[in-house]
C-alpha cells in the first residue's frame, strides 16, 4: 500500500499540472487537453488515454494520447463496442483494474480491443453529457482504485467538461465577432460609430470609399473631419444628442470628402452604449448625391418645355394659378399676362423645313428670356405660342415691355443655312383680376386680344381691358 501522504502529494501535483495546463494560453485547445490527458495517465499508470465525442452509437476519439499510432483524433468507433457505454449506462467512474477477475470479464471491449484496465468517467458540457474522459491499458494494473483515485476521475471529468464548455463559447464568440465584422465591414450603407466627444470609433469599408479617408485617418481624428462648415458642424451635433437619446431616426446632411465635391447623405442614427453608462451613436449612411440629382432633374424636366427649356404649359398654369390666389389674398396687386403667337410660323416651316422651325422656336424663346426680370414666368404653351406673366406690373408697363419684345423680334434675323430669316410676333395682353376664378378666365381674355392683333395686321400689341374692374 501506498503511503497516505505520497498519494496526496500524487494527486496535489496532479492537479497542479492541470492548473499550469488550463492557464498557458498560447497552445491550441486540442493540445491542453492532450496534456491533460498526459497528467491523467501519470497519475493512474495507464497508456491510453481518450477524450470521447458520444452521439447515439458513435463514440468519436476528440483528443487521444496513446503510446502507438493505433488511435487518432477523429477515429470512430461503435459505442456498444468500448467501455465507456457502461460508463453512460452508470453514469459515473466506471474503474476496472483487470477485467479477467471482474463482472465486466467478457465484455465487448476486451474481447475486441483487449483491454483489461479501465478508468473513465461521463464528461457534461453545459450539464448535457458530451462523451467521455478515460484511462485503460492492455494489461492489469498492479493497485485496485481506491476512493481518491474514483474522486480524482470525477475531477479530471468536471475539469474537461468545464474546459470544453469554455471553449465552446469562445468559440461561438469568435464565430459572433466573424459575422459582426462581416455585416459591418461588407454593408452597403455606410457604417460609423461616434462617442460623445465626436471621436470616431469604428467606420466601415463602405464609409471609407465615400469619404475618401483611410480607416486610420479617421479614427485618429473626430467628426469634424467632414463637415462642410462650422454651422453644419454645430447642425450635427444638435442630431447627435436627439439619436443620443434614441429621437431620431433619419435625416439628411451633407458630407465634405477628402478630395472630392460634398456628397448628400441619408443619416439613420441609434444610441450605442460604448462603456458602462456612456452612450455614443452608431450612424448608418447611404449616399444620397445621385439619387437626388436625378430627382432634381426629373423634377426640372416635368415643369420643362423641351424644345426651349422654358415652362411647359401645365407648369406654367399652376404659375398663373397662384399668382391669382396672391392677387386675391392682396386685392391691390396687378399683374399682367402676355400671350405670344409667331406670324405666319406655318410658312416658315414650309419655306425652310421644321428643324430650322424649330430653331426659330429657340431664338423667339432667347428673346423673352433676355427680356426677362427676375420675377417674371414665361412658358411655352402651345406649338408657337408662348405667355408671360409679369407680376406687379400694370398694364401700362407691360405694354411697353411688350412693344419692346415685339421690335427685338422683328428687328431680328436668324441665318440658317446660309438663309437669312426674319419672323414677326403679335402679342396679346390683359391684367389679371381678383374676379379671375381661375386661369381660363384670363387665358380667354389675353386670348381674345391676340386675336384681335392678329386681326389687325399681325407684328402688333393689343390689350384686353378687364370689364370687371370697373
Ligand atoms: P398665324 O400668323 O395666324 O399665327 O399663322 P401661323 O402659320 O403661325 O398659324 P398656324 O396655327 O396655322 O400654324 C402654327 C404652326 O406651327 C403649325 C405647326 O406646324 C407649327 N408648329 C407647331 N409646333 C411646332 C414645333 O414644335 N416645331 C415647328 N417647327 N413647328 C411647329
Ligand atoms: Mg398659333
Ligand atoms: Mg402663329
Amino acid at each position: 500500500m501506498l503511503d497516505k501522504l505520497e498519494i496526496v502529494e500524487r494527486q496535489n501535483n496532479a492537479l497542479q499540472k492541470l492548473n499550469e495546463i488550463a492557464s498557458i494560453s498560447n497552445i491550441n485547445p486540442k493540445e491542453t487537453l492532450r496534456q491533460a490527458l498526459i497528467v491523467g495517465k501519470e497519475y493512474y499508470g495507464l497508456e491510453f488515454a481518450i477524450v470521447s465525442h458520444i452521439v447515439g452509437e458513435d463514440y468519436t476519439i476528440e483528443v487521444q494520447s496513446s503510446p502507438t499510432e493505433t488511435l487518432y483524433d477523429g477515429q470512430l468507433f461503435a459505442l456498444g463496442s468500448t467501455y465507456c457505454k457502461t460508463t453512460l449506462e452508470i453514469d459515473d467512474v466506471l474503474a476496472i483494474t483487470d477485467v479477467t477477475k471482474s463482472k465486466y470479464v467478457g465484455h465487448p471491449c476486451h474481447k475486441e480491443f483487449e483491454l483489461v484496465s479501465y478508468i473513465g468517467a461521463p464528461v457534461r458540457v453545459n450539464g448535457i453529457v458530451y462523451g467521455t474522459i478515460n484511462f485503460s491499458s492492455p494489461t492489469a494494473r498492479h493497485l485496485e482504485y481506491d476512493d481518491i483515485d474514483i474522486e480524482f476521475m470525477r475531477l479530471l471529468a468536471r475539469w474537461a467538461g468545464a474546459f470544453l464548455e469554455r471553449q465552446f463559447a469562445l468559440d461561438e464568440l469568435s464565430l459572433t465577432k466573424k459575422r459582426f465584422e462581416l455585416i459591418f465591414e461588407n454593408n452597403a450603407s455606410g457604417i460609423l460609430v461616434v462617442d460623445e466627444n465626436r471621436s470616431i470609433i469604428m467606420a466601415n469599408k463602405r464609409f471609407c470609399e465615400m469619404i475618401g479617408y483611410s480607416k486610420n485617418e479617421l479614427l485618429e481624428g473626430d467628426v469634424t473631419i467632414f463637415h462642410t462648415s462650422k454651422k453644419s458642424s454645430e447642425i450635427f451635433q444638435h442630431h447627435f444628442i436627439d439619436a443620443q437619446k434614441g429621437s431620431i431616426r433619419k435625416l439628411e446632411y451633407e458630407l465634405k470628402p477628402k478630395n472630392s465635391k460634398n456628397i448628400l447623405c441619408e443619416f439613420f442614427g441609434s444610441p450605442i452604449e460604448l462603456s458602462k453608462n456612456s452612450f455614443g451613436v452608431v450612424w448608418s449612411i447611404i449616399d444620397i448625391t445621385a439619387q437626388k440629382e436625378l430627382q432634381h432633374e426629373l423634377e426640372k424636366q416635368a415643369i420643362t418645355d423641351y424644345l426651349t427649356g422654358l415652362y411647359n404649359r401645365r407648369y406654367f398654369t399652376n404659375r398663373l394659378e397662384e399668382e391669382l390666389s396672391r392677387i386675391k389674398r392682396s386685392q391691390k396687386t396687378v399683374s399682367s399676362l402676355l400671350m405670344f403667337d409667331l406670324d405666319k410660323f406655318k410658312l416658315i416651316n414650309d419655306t425652310f423645313g421644321h428643324l430650322t422651325g424649330d430653331t426659330v422656336l429657340r431664338e423667339f424663346a432667347n428673346i423673352l428670356k433676355n427680356n426677362l426680370r427676375k420675377s417674371d414666368i414665361i412658358g411655352r404653351i402651345g406649338g408657337e405660342e408662348f405667355a408671360m406673366i409679369l407680376p406687379d406690373t400694370d398694364l401700362e408697363s407691360a405694354v411697353i415691355l411688350a412693344d419692346r419684345i415685339r421690335e427685338d423680334v422683328a428687328a431680328h434675323t436668324i441665318t440658317a443655312d446660309w438663309k437669312q430669316i426674319h419672323f414677326t410676333v403679335s402679342i396679346g395682353l390683359t391684367s389679371l383680376s381678383c374676379n379671375d376664378n381661375n386661369s381660363d378666365s384670363a387665358f380667354s381674355r389675353v386670348d381674345d386680344a391676340l386675336y384681335k392683333a392678329k386681326k389687325n395686321g399681325r407684328n402688333r400689341v393689343e390689350y384686353n381691358v378687364l370689364s370687371s374692374i370697373s
